[in-house]
């Protein structure tokens, strides 16, 4: 199957699982996320008309920036090291992944004292580790309003809007066995909808739900969905070197 038949069912899923929820469609954005082919691929993806691209890991990521070019947004979804902000503050429009205060002190350092290195909004989805495992970041759930509170403290660019959440649910033999996950997200949106750290012109974001659990995930509200392998055909050039999931990042 081609990228494009793949989008179209991806799609359709997507469209099938709003109806569900009696959602409209066009409130959930796909993420193709590339970290798995290489930047051949993942032009050919783009000339099929994704436009928005997921990527893990600086280092894998910088060669398909570079082949894309102009014209297609940027995420950075990936347990980040305080010492790639500068690469991230730089190449990327969105980054899924604040999970920390020390990425909070960074971020608010890179993107402060008038020496930004971009001129549009960096995007800032908080992570939280619902279901706490230990292989993955995110604040927990308990911790979520004190974090707010603190990145809003930090928070002085109007470069760096913070716009939702994202989570991770963990490996299950089904998709309806982590529901919870993404309803427990969903109900610290809602908790927490009235907290001046959000960025006032624009709604709330849940990132949530991946090949594997993307359709529960859109039923309980997902607005951003992050798709690896689905959209692979098995044919495509896979990246090779290094980690392909947090997981393995961190051992
Ligand atoms: C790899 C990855 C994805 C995509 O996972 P698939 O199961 O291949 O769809 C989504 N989010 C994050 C944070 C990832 O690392």
């Amino acid at each position: 199957m081609a990228i494009e038949d793949r989008w179209r069912e991806v799609r359709s899923r997507i469209a099938r699982a709003c109806a569900r929820a009696g959602r409209d469609p066009d409130t959930v954005k796909v993420v193709a996320v590339t970290k798995y082919i290489d930047p051949a691929a993942a032009g050919a993806w783009a000339a099929a008309g994704l436009r928005d691209f997921g990527e893990n890991r600086w280092t894998a990521a910088r060669s398909k920036i570079e082949a894309l070019g102009p014209g297609v947004t940027w995420h950075f979804i990936g347990h980040l090291q305080t010492n790639k902000v500068k690469y991230i503050v730089r190449f990327f429009h969105w980054l899924h992944s604040l999970d920390r205060p020390a990425l909070a002190e960074e971020l608010a350092r890179r993107l402060g004292d008038g020496e930004e290195a971009r001129s549009a909004p960096l995007y800032t989805l908080i992570q939280v580790n619902v279901a706490e495992e230990p292989s993955k970041g995110g604040i927990s759930v308990a911790e979520a309003g004190d974090f707010l509170d603190y990145v809003h403290a930090l928070r002085r660019s109007p470069l760096w809007k913070v716009v939702g959440w994202m989570t991770m649910a963990p490996r299950a033999e089904s998709a309806e066995e982590v529901r919870w996950v993404f309803r427990t997200l969903r109900e610290l949106r809602d908790r927490w909808r009235d907290h001046p750290v959000w960025a006032a012109d624009r709604p709330l974001e849940l990132s949530m739900g991946m090949s594997d659990d993307y359709e529960v995930a859109v039923e309980e509200g997902a607005t951003i969905v992050r798709l690896g392998r689905v959209l692979l055909d098995g044919g495509e050039a896979r990246v090779r070197d290094g980690p392909q999931t947090e997981r393995e990042e961190r051992v």
